[in-house]
This record gives structure tokens, C-alpha cells and sequence, in this order.
């Protein structure tokens, strides 16, 4: 579950609130999408979630670990219950698709003998077998932002967290990306995506929450977005 209460982020000491009094409350298992134009304060509110920035004031509570009582050494393991994918997929360039896997669940302490067999799993999962040894320059976009989903999901995090992730995808590789975000969704994982696609939000037929100046301006169900 995640949970904000008025939770307000201000950059700079004379600049507008990123987010504004932000109240939002999502079920595990969840398929939520956050749409706004730039400048909105969707990142804001996910870097809220994986403690990147503090708020100024307001609760968080993810997973039911209140962030008031979360010390920064905890900050690792509260990182391993939450995945996060970006537009510019940020895979490492000199390791490959297994590698790249691998390299997110070794610095999270987990053993050879696991990783090996946990990685041709979500390879599997996200359909990149036979990729395994690929440099992410000889994969398509598409298939970099499977890598770095397979990476986000590899630890198995409550909560999948997608900031633009079709944003550098034509449309066809980004349905197949939201495809995939929806298979991982089925098995369990709250999903929070971030796009300006319109007509991903409005063929999704999920709950939209749009944001607007730091606020949020809409919260519907089975949404649909008019940019
Ligand atoms: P969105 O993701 O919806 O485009 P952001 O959360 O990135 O919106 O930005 C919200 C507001 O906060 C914008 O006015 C932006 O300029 C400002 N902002 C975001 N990150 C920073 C930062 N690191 N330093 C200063 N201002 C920032």
C-alpha cells in the first residue's frame, strides 16, 4: 500500500511547490496511471516514494514502512521493495542483458547460485530469451526497456514504478511494453506508470490520477486523459 497525507516538496527557497499538499492512497496490486504535462511533479512524487528527495512536510507510508521513522541506512532495503524503470532505460553499456540483471541482485547481496537461476526466470518473463549475452547496443529500444524492467523486477519488489518508460519507444514497442507492465501487474506487483501517451492512457481503461501545478486535479477509476 502506499499512502501520502499532504505531503509538500519545495526545490528551492523561493520556488513554487514541486508538489502541493499531495494526498493519495493506492491498494496493493493496483494499476495506477499518473499523467500531467511537464513540470507537473510526477517525478517529484515518485522520487518521494524511493526517498530520493524528502518532503517538506506530510506523511509517507509505502509498504508499511513510515518514512518518519525510516533511517538513512534503511534506505537499501526500502529500495529492494520498490522497482523503478525510467524513460532512458540507464542500463550499464559494457555488461550484457545477463549481466546487467545480475549486477542488481549481487549489490543487494544475493548469492551466485541464486542469481543464476533467478535470471534466465525473468528473462523469460519479460521475453528476452536468447538475448542474454547482447550489449544493450545491439538491442532495440524496446528491448533495452525489457532489460531494465527484467533488472526492476528481478528482486521481486512490491511496487513497480515506470517513469515514462515509452517515452523513446515507438508505438508498437510501447504497447509492448505496457503489455508487459500489465503481465507483471497479474501477478501481484503494484504498478505506478507515469506517460503522456494518450492513447495508452485511454485504451488502459485504468485508474488515472492526473496532476496539475504540484496537485492533483483528477482521480478517476477507469480514466481517460484530454492533453
Ligand atoms: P514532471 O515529472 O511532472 O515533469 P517534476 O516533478 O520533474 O515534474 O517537476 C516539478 C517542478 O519541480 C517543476 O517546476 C520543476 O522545474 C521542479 N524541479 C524538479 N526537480 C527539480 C530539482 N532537482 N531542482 C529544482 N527544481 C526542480
Amino acid at each position: 500500500m502506499i499512502l501520502l497525507d499532504r505531503v509538500t516538496k519545495t526545490y528551492g527557497i523561493k520556488s513554487k511547490p514541486a508538489i502541493n499538499r499531495i494526498s493519495l492512497h493506492v491498494e496493493p496490486k493496483e494499476f495506477v496511471i499518473l499523467v500531467g504535462t511537464s513540470g507537473a511533479g510526477k517525478s517529484t512524487l515518485l522520487k518521494m516514494l524511493t526517498r530520493e528527495e524528502k518532503p517538506d512536510s506530510g506523511k509517507i507510508i509505502v509498504g508499511g514502512i513510515d518514512y518518519d521513522d525510516l533511517k538513512d541506512s534503511q534506505v537499501p532495503y526500502l529500495r529492494q521493495k520498490l522497482g523503478v524503470v525510467f524513460q532512458d532505460f540507464k542500463l550499464l553499456p559494457r555488461r550484457t542483458v545477463f549481466e546487467n540483471i545480475a549486477f542488481a541482485l549481487e549489490i543487494v547481496g544475493m548469492t551466485n547460485r541464486e542469481i543464476r537461476s533467478t535470471v534466465p526466470k525473468v528473462i523469460d518473463l519479460v521475453g528476452l530469451k536468447g538475448k542474454e549475452k547482447n550489449f544493450p547496443d545491439q538491442l532495440s529500444g524496446g528491448e533495452m526497456q525489457r532489460v531494465a524492467i527484467a533488472r526492476a523486477v528481478a528482486r521481486q519488489p512490491k511496487i513497480l514504478m515506470a517513469d515514462e518508460p515509452t517515452g523513446n519507444l515507438d508505438p508498437r514497442h510501447s504497447w509492448d511494453i505496457v503489455r508487459l507492465l500489465e503481465k507483471i501487474n497479474s501477478y501481484g506487483t503494484t504498478v505506478l506508470l507515469t506517460t503522456h501517451n494518450v492513447d495508452i492512457v485511454n485504451k488502459l481503461k485504468r485508474r488515472v490520477i492526473t496532476m496539475e501545478h504540484g496537485k492533483i486535479t483528477s482521480d478517476q477509476a477507469q480514466g481517460w486523459y484530454k492533453q
